[in-house]
């Protein structure tokens, strides 16, 4: 431990050893040599490190910089002991010398375990060559791509355009080329602005400010001017290609000619206002014809009636002025003539009636069917004493107007007794209910009908059986009454065995 401090403490002192030049026999020349050439890689050796220090400072990105920096160090100590070695000549300064070869070969295995570790990561480094046949192979791969994508985009039917960023247009397809007429420098950046009819001008450099503001797609529809001086409607989108950090990279965007489906609809909107102008026409002359009728058949039957009722009178003031002289024929043609005044009054009172059926409001209330088939079945074994037995099995109350439901159950049960060739017809009313729906039955034991005839018979004025009375009005008021109630009617028959009458009333 003495000598070591001995050491430290004498290291500059040169007592101990002669100057190099006082050992041995150096000539001049030798001495000289040595000392010029020790000072000559000294200079070498301090102006390398420097290289490295401002080659490393100046090119960014070297790989592994530390070992740089290690070299730099190590080439400095090697030169620092070549200086030391040419200073001996005259200062015998051994111990400095020792020190700084220590630190040398501190450096040097320094710098050996760095390379030590460097060297397989250093050899996947690729060559400056390697480099560039790969940046060539990714250009070659990139220009491949961008040759296809133009490829794909030339053979859509559309325009196909793309924009930067801040919505300068940068690439269209050559559909665009074709449709305006006009060349791609034209058309970049916003000489396509001026190929925009000047109606949707304002309004799609708005929209389209706005998407480019707020990196928002978009669709418009909008009218290009195509190289035959012709505007076109077409359905203009675009869409933002975003970045990883969210920011917008590109536009894509299409534009797709829509003038005939444009142009169809138009036409259709047309014909639909045509129609329904039509169709309102027809409908005020439908309403004008029926108050025309309506008022027409109040006149009639007015009308008619009155002389209707003078000539039965003066038939039956005729008869009783002349009964003593009259004999039994001429009393039976009165007699005709007088029910056949009857009959005319009658079919004159259901027309009346069936005009009146559409212009009626019906009253809804609430009725018991029970009660109201009971009303109707009086009034009908009034009409038809000892003809008819009616069985009531109706149990459910349902919402209507009881005038209208009066008649339709009227002219139901009566058709049952009229078209009957028993000598006593049965006729059965029943009710069952839906959850939407009230169903009232009629069904009779009477002639029946056939199936042909089972559409027809709710058409005004048809009649199947002429040798009965009628006005061929019955069921199409029946029919009339029963869609006022939002309901519908249906019958099922058999000759010779009956007919079933049904009836659906909404509960609601
Ligand atoms: P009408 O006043 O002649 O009875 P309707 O409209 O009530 O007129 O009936 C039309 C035709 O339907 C009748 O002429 C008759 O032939 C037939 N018909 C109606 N109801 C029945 C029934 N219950 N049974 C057999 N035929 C019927």
């Amino acid at each position: 431990m003495g000598e070591f401090w001995e050491f430290i403490i004498n290291i500059f002192n040169t007592e101990a050893f002669p100057p190099r030049w006082h050992c041995g026999r150096w000539s001049e020349f030798h001495g000289w040599l040595y000392i010029a050439s020790d000072v000559a890689i000294w200079a070498a050796y301090f102006t390398i490190p420097l290289m490295l220090i401002s080659f490393i400072r100046r090119k960014k990105n070297v790989p592994f910089p530390r070992l740089f920096w290690l070299f730099g160090a190590f080439i400095l100590a090697c030169g620092t002991t070549h200086l030391i070695d040419a200073i001996i000549f005259w200062f015998p300064i051994y111990r400095v010398s020792a020190v700084v070869r220590l630190l040398t070969a501190v450096v040097s295995w320094g710098t050996v375990l760095a390379l030590y570790r460097v060297v397989p990561k250093a050899l996947q480094l690729r060559t400056p060559r390697e480099l560039e046949e790969q940046v060539n192979l990714r250009t070659h791969e990139l220009n491949q791509t961008i040759t296809k994508m133009r490829f794909m985009a030339d053979a859509m039917p559309q325009i196909v355009w793309t924009a930067k960023p801040n919505g300068m247009l940068d690439y269209y397809n050559q559909q665009m080329v074709e449709y305006s007429g006009k060349s791609i420098d034209y058309l970049l950046g916003t000489g396509w602005e001026e190929l925009l009819h000047p109606d949707d001008q304002n309004t799609t450099l708005e929209i389209w400010g706005n998407a480019v503001r707020f990196g928002t797609a978009f669709e418009i529809e909008n009218r290009l001017l195509a190289a035959n001086g012709n505007y076109y409607w077409h359905l203009t989108r675009g869409v933002p290609q975003y970045a990883e950090d969210g920011t917008v990279e590109c536009w894509v965007g299409t534009a797709t000619n829509i003038e005939l489906q444009k142009r169809a609809a138009e036409t259709l909107e047309k014909t639909v206002y045509e129609r329904t102008e039509e169709l309102r026409q027809a409908n005020d002359m439908l309403l004008k014809s029926n108050k025309d009728l309506e008022s027409f058949a109040g006149f009639a039957s007015h009308d008619l009636q009155a002389p209707l009722r003078s000539i039965s009178n003066y038939l039956s003031i005729l008869e009783d002025r002349n009964r003593t002289i009259l004999d039994d024929s001429f009393k039976s043609y009165i007699n005709k003539a007088v029910d056949l005044c009857k009959r005319m009054r009658s079919l004159i009172e259901t027309l009346l009636e069936f005009s009146r059926t559409n212009s009626t409001r019906a009253e809804m209330n609430p009725i018991r069917l029970q009660r109201l088939v009971e009303n109707v079945t009086h009034t009908i074994y009034d009409e038809y004493p000892q003809k008819a037995t009616i069985f009531n099995e109706t149990r459910h109350t349902i919402l209507g107007d009881e005038t209208m439901l009066t008649q339709v159950l009227h002219n139901l049960i009566v058709n049952g007794i009229k078209y009957n060739p028993n000598e006593n017809a049965i006729i059965t009313i029943s009710s069952t209910e839906s959850s939407s729906h009230t169903f009232i039955s009629v069904r009779d034991n009477g002639s029946g009908i056939a199936q042909e005839y089972l559409e027809k018979i709710f058409d005004a004025f048809t009649r199947l059986d002429s040798s009965v009375s009628g006005s061929g009005l019955g069921l199409s008021i029946t029919r009339r009454i029963v869609e006022k109630h939002g309901g519908s009617i249906s019958v099922a028959s058999e000759v010779g065995v009956g007919t079933t009458f049904t009836i659906a009333i909404p509960k609601q």
